[in-house]
């Protein structure tokens, strides 16, 4: 198929693209680069535009007749949301919108979104499953579940059949070591714990030592970057052949504490890293695990990388690339 991944410069949009070529699609990359970058897109047609920008976008979709679209392209950090929460409504709601339009205008009508574990917010239950009520605490929470609601009434009205993904913690990188993690600045504990490791960070704060949990550190479910990619294939495929729009929780069903991560850093690297116990970020629940027993079971995804230790391993891979 004639795939147009928006937002596919950058970290799970790029391993994305490379996943799509190996399974033989075209691909079309459109990335305004403010945060991604060029040399990730390893092939297909590369258009360095944004969102904002209408008349790009209509070219585009005339040029290149995509049949579906991936949407990656927004803004992803919580602190940065609720400072600036205008920025993050226009490019994650508005932005999309237009998207959307051009998508309509072209009859274009597969889409598979970045969504987000921030729809639940505070959870009530984990493992959290799809009934789980969505309650975002935080801007970047609520542009993604406004999107989700959007697309809904989309297909009812116009018969415009979408996936949701929602993603729990991103991590890891391509195990053939060509792409991986390069946020800037970057905030994910584990690209952080092994710039610490690799001796581009000095140290690494931990953020809270008191929660209600075995070691007292917050529980995360970390997803293999290429398992993740291998979900949005899934849902291509399911939407190729005419499956209905719905929502699909990715994870591994297990957390680890931010302790653990550190463990599995230090027994991966070998290196001694420098832990400051630091307060609670603001807006952290204490666990967040995925229940994704209904991506198995209706897009026959099974993640192929769920042990924490090749996530780490195959992301030191990069991070030792980065420094040499
Ligand atoms: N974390 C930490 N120190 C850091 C960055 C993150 O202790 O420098 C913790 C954070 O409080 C959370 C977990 O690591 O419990 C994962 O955070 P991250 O920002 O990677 O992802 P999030 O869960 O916020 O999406």
């Amino acid at each position: 198929m004639r795939i147009l991944v928006v937002g596919g410069a950058g970290y799970i949009g790029s391993h994305m693209v490379k996943m799509l070529l190996n399974a033989k699609h075209d691909v079309i990359t459109l990335d305004n680069l403010s945060s991604g970058h060029r040399d990730a897109v390893l092939g297909g047609v590369f258009i360095e535009g944004d969102l904002a920008d209408v008349t790009c976008l209509d070219h585009v979709f005339q040029q290149y007749q995509p049949e579906a679209v991936m949407h990656f392209a927004s803004y992803i950090q919580v602190g940065e949301s609720v400072k600036k929460p205008d920025i993050y409504y226009r490019n994650n709601v508005t932005n999309t919108l237009n998207l959307l339009d051009v998508m309509l205008k072209y009859d274009v009508k597969q889409f598979i979104f970045s969504s987000t574990a921030a729809v639940f917010g505070e959870p009530d239950y984990v493992p959290i499953d799809e009934a789980h009520v969505r309650r975002p605490i935080n801007p970047y929470g609520r542009s993604k579940w406004m999107i989700e609601q959007i697309l809904a009434d989309y297909d009812k009205a116009f018969n415009f059949r979408s996936v949701c993904l929602r993603y729990f913690n991103a991590a890891g990188a391509d195990p053939d070591g060509e792409l991986g993690e390069r946020h800037n600045p970057e905030t994910h504990l584990i690209p952080l714990i092994l710039q610490a490791a690799s001796g581009r960070l000095e140290h690494i704060q931990v953020f809270g030592r008191d929660y209600d949990t075995p070691d007292g550190t917050c529980i995360r479910d970390y997803i293999h970057i290429v398992d993740l990619c291998s979900a949005h294939l899934a849902a291509l495929n399911y939407l190729a052949q005419g499956g209905e729009s719905d929502c699909f929780n990715l994870g591994n069903g297990e957390g680890f504490s931010v302790q653990e991560v550190l463990d599995a850093v230090q027994q991966v690297s070998g290196k001694s890293i420098r832990v400051i116990d630091g307060p609670r970020r603001m807006g952290d629940p204490a666990r967040l695990v995925a229940n994704a027993h209904h991506a198995h079971s209706k897009l026959g995804w099974m993640p192929n990388y769920p042990d924490l230790m090749s996530i780490v391993s195959h992301a030191w891979k990069w991070e030792c690339k980065q420094v040499s």
